[in-house]
Order: C-alpha cells, then structure tokens, then sequence
C-alpha cells in the first residue's frame, strides 16, 4: 500500500480553511476520547458529524452535549434505548443509528471528510472499508482492521479515492521518518516494544499472573484489550502485519526490538545506511494529532520530552520463549490468507476469556497456538470469507479446554 501523501510536513499555521467534517468511530474509548481532546484544541479546524460506541452510552451522551453530532450510533442495539434516556428530556437533537449498518452510515456521511478508525477489534472492520469505499481519509488506530482485512483495503485504496494515515504511535513514528523518503529506499523498519509489565518477570510464573497486574502498563494508558495485548507482545505482532500493509513491506523487512522506556516510537533504516528514528514521550494525542493534521504540523501543548531526565536508551531482543504471541504472528503473516484472521479471532476472545478470570495468562498463546493449528486455512478469502474465518476461530477458542497440551 502506497500512502498517498509523502510529502514533508510544513510549519502549520492556523488556516482560514473551512472546518473538516470529523466522525470518530469508537469515540468513547481510549483513542476516541483523546482524538476529541485535540479537537477541543483545535476547535475551529473540525466540525464533529458523527461519534459511535459500543455499549458507553453514558460517555457517548456526555460527547453529544459538548460536540453536537448530527448523527451517532451504537454498536450494542440494546443500548440504544438506555441513550435515549441519558439524553432525554433537554438533549440536543441527534439521529441514533445501531449495529454494523449504524457504524457504517456514520463513517460514510456525505459532509464527512475524515474519519477516525478508534473501534476495538474486529468489530472495525467493515466501518472502515465503507469509509475508505465512500472515499474518505481515515486516520486508522484500530489496527485488527489491517490485521484481518489487509488485502481488501489495499483493495480499497486502489479502487478509489480513500486515504490511509497510520495512528498507531510506532506506525506514525514510521510514516514521520518516511517523509520525504522513497519506499523503496528503505531497508528495514524495527518496531519498538515496551516489552508490557512482564518484560523481566520470569516465564515460570505467567500462571500466577493476574489480571490487574497485566492491566497494569508501565509507560502507556489504553483501554484494555490493547494493554493485554502489550502484556503478551501480541499487540506487537498485530503491528508487525499492520506495517507490512501500511508500508507495502516483506516480513523480514520488519524487526521488533525491545525498548522499556518507549521513547523511540520506532525507527527506519535506509538503503545507504542512514538510520532515522522518531522520538517523544509516551502520549497517543501527538500520534493522532499527526494523523489529523499531516502534511502540516499544527503547535499544540502536549508534554515535551525532557532530555536531562533521560540516562539511558535501552534495546534488546524480544524473547519468543517467553513470549510466543510475536512469533505466532509472523507465522500467521506468512501463512497468509486466513490466517491472520484466526490468529486475531483467537486472541480477541482468548483475551476476553482472561480478563473474564476464565483463563490464565499463558493460556492466551496456548489458545491462539491451538486455533491456528485445528483450522483450515483459505488462501484468498473474501469479506464474507473472512466473516466466516472470524466467526468460526471465536467459536473454537471459546470452546477450547485449558490449558490445552499439544
Ligand atoms: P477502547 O476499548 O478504550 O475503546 C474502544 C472503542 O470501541 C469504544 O468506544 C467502544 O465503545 C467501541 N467498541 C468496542 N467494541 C465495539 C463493537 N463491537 N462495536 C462497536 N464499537 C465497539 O480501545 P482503545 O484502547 O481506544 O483502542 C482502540 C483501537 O486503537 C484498538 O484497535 C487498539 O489496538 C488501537 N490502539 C490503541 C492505542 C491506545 O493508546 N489506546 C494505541 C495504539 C493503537
Ligand atoms: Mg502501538
């Protein structure tokens, strides 16, 4: 996939331009509700059309009175009633839509020109290919989307007039060092990992670990799939199979190196052997300000890093041993097909079964592992295609028996 827009951000001046018309899809989760904090800088470069939820109707209620959306909708249909009472009787005038249908028709409005992809999870999907479809610029953090459904928006962007800007911070550290570069300089791109809360805890007591302790980030605050994901690396192999499709890169073009203090968000080595690295501090509103602002950079207050307090820039190896979700998800990446769409299935609902105390900890790879394994694979599925692989992964893993013993 070919970005369409490489160009080197310019100084960005308050412009006279006419507010852009904004949705945020997953606009009352950790992304949603930071992308609307830099809106609320920025107040006169967006109008927001549209917001959607999941199930925080409380929250989503709390954004149309402050944000005044034409149009919102949610995805749980059963909550749909509970948001008419938050609103009732002196809220403002909103149209409320439910479901998948809902959460495409909000990311399609006709006076809408970008779109937020902040959804967790698969659920993301279908919203932004409709968005990318209907020609709109998304600035994409739900990273399953990519996962899951690379080949069709690649599609996507080629078939039309959509535009594709990477929020997630490693990926928007990648873009930042690219401009003004050709992609096909680059060599290499190595993602950084924090290495999440167990990076030195040792392997032999994953069994024991709790639930808490793995909501328990060092460096980054995220909603909570996101922060399992970080605990077990696996959010690093879902960005592994996100830069290849954002950047149009071969798997062994991507390296993952461990780096506790997440001050380099990600770097990218060139074919002359300059190496270009971006840095800042741990804080999504500079990677989603980028998104909406590239190609310009507009001045904003977000903490600046403190070089003085900085003593040191570790990196290392990621450990597959220990932490077998990266390799699993390269081995999904070359598989290929479905593959990525059963790894992401797996790992959703085996995540889902921890934070529900179902499961243990290292009962996450051992699941996605065993799904891989007992599934068969298509090579060149289509959505509904997908769909299936997707329906059909969550099935076995909520059925799967644990610990499994292969
Ligand atoms: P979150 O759980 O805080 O928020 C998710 C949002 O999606 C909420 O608005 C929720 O109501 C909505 N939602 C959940 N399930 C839904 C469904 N089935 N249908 C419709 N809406 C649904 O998640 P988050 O941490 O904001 O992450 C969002 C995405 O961004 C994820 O893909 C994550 O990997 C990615 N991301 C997040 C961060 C971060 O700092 N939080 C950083 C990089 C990438
Ligand atoms: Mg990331």
């Amino acid at each position: 996939m070919t970005m369409s827009t490489m160009q080197t951000p310019q100084n960005g001046q308050a412009s006279a331009a006419a507010p852009r018309g904004l949705s945020i899809l997953g606009a009352t989760g950790s992304v949603g509700t930071q992308t609307l904090e830099v809106v609320r800088l920025f107040p006169d470069r967006f109008d927001v059309r549209a917001l959607t939820c999941g199930r925080n109707v409380e929250r989503l209620a709390e954004q149309i009175r402050e944000f005044r959306p034409a149009q919102v909708a949610v995805g749980a249909p059963e909550r749909a009633e509970a948001l008419k009472q938050e609103l009732s009787p002196d809220g403002p005038e909103v149209q409320i839509q439910t479901g998948t249908d809902g959460l495409c028709a909000a990311a399609t409005r006709p006076d809408v020109d970008v779109v937020m992809g902040a959804v967790v999870g698969f659920a993301g999907l279908r919203p932004v290919l409709a968005a990318l479809q209907a020609g709109k610029q998304v600035a994409l953090a739900n990273k399953e989307t990519l996962v899951v459904g690379g080949t069709l928006v690649d599609q996507a962007l080629a078939d039309g007039d959509g535009e594709l800007l990477p929020v997630d911070s490693e990926h928007s550290a990648i873009f930042q060092c690219m401009a003004g570069e050709a992609e096909r300089r680059v060599e290499e791109v190595v993602l950084t990992a924090s290495g999440g809360p167990f990076w030195d805890r040792p392997a032999d007591s994953f069994a024991d670990v709790t639930v808490s302790e793995a909501l328990d980030h060092p460096n980054w605050s995220m909603g909570p799939k996101i922060t399992i994901d970080s605990a077990t690396m696996m959010n690093k192999g879902l960005e592994v199979i996100e830069a290849k499709w954002l950047f149009d890169l071969a798997v062994d073009q991507i390296e993952v190196l461990v780096h506790p203090q997440s001050i380099v968000h990600s770097m990218v080595a060139f074919d002359d052997g300059a190496v270009k690295a971006q840095l800042g501090v741990p804080d999504m509103k500079v990677p989603i300000q980028y998104a909406l602002s590239h190609p310009a950079r507009w001045p904003a207050p977000h903490e600046r890093l403190d070089w003085s307090s900085l003593s040191r820039l570790d990196f290392q190896r990621p450990d597959d041993e220990k932490f077998p979700c990266l390799r699993l998800a390269y081995e999904a990446l070359e598989a290929g097909g479905t593959a990525p769409a059963v790894l992401n299935a797996a790992n959703e609902v085996a995540v889902q079964r921890f934070l529900d105390e179902d499961i243990g900890f290292a009962d996450i790879p051992r699941a996605v592992e065993a799904v891989l394994e007992r599934q068969p694979l298509q090579s060149e599925p289509s959505l509904e295609g997908l769909v299936r692989a997707d329906a059909r992964a969550r099935e076995r893993t909520e059925e799967l028996a644990l610990p499994v013993r292969n």
